[in-house]
């Protein structure tokens, strides 16, 4: 795994744990050419998914990218971060088993909403209100940046 600090390409695990009532693996890694520290997760992938964007776009289905709205929309919210990679693995479960691998990104906004609208009523009120603005979240990374608490209505 390449160090994302320096690029150097051999960097050692120096622990490896279950997380997430083990459906991932967690591995703390250290690059002995900088010093540096990261963690990986590693998840089984059950398929391929592909997103469908309002103007039908296609794009691969990123993870990280929903995490981050996820959180984003979470800052500061009285949610144990456990309980956020769970939700964030059931969304991603929802959307493997739905049966199709193309899924419309209008799809996964609404299981994002109706996920949050269940856990935590102000993330889920920043979410909505900058997702309904941007019509289906059709530009995602624009979609992130506007995603801040500092600019979502108070509740
Ligand atoms: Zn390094």
């Amino acid at each position: 795994m390449r160090c994302p600090f320096c690029g150097n390409i051999d960097t050692q695990v120096k622990d490896s744990r279950p997380a997430e009532d083990h459906v991932s693996i967690r591995r703390r890694r250290f690059c002995p050419a900088c010093g540096g520290r990261f963690t990986t997760y590693e998840r089984v992938q059950l398929r391929d998914l592909v997103v469908i964007k309002t103007s039908g776009r296609r794009e691969d289905f990123d993870r990280d990218k929903l995490e981050r709205s996820i959180r984003i929309s979470m800052q500061k919210r009285p949610v144990d971060p456990e309980r956020i990679d769970q939700m964030i693995s059931g969304i991603v479960r929802r959307l493997e088993s739905m049966g199709e691998t193309d899924i419309p990104s209008k799809v996964i906004g609404e299981i994002v909403m109706e996920t949050l609208a269940r856990i935590d009523t102000v993330a889920y009120v920043r979410f909505a209100s900058v997702y309904k603005n941007f019509q289906a979240a059709d530009d995602f990374d624009k979609f992130v940046s506007e995603l801040r608490p500092d600019v979502a209505p108070e509740t």
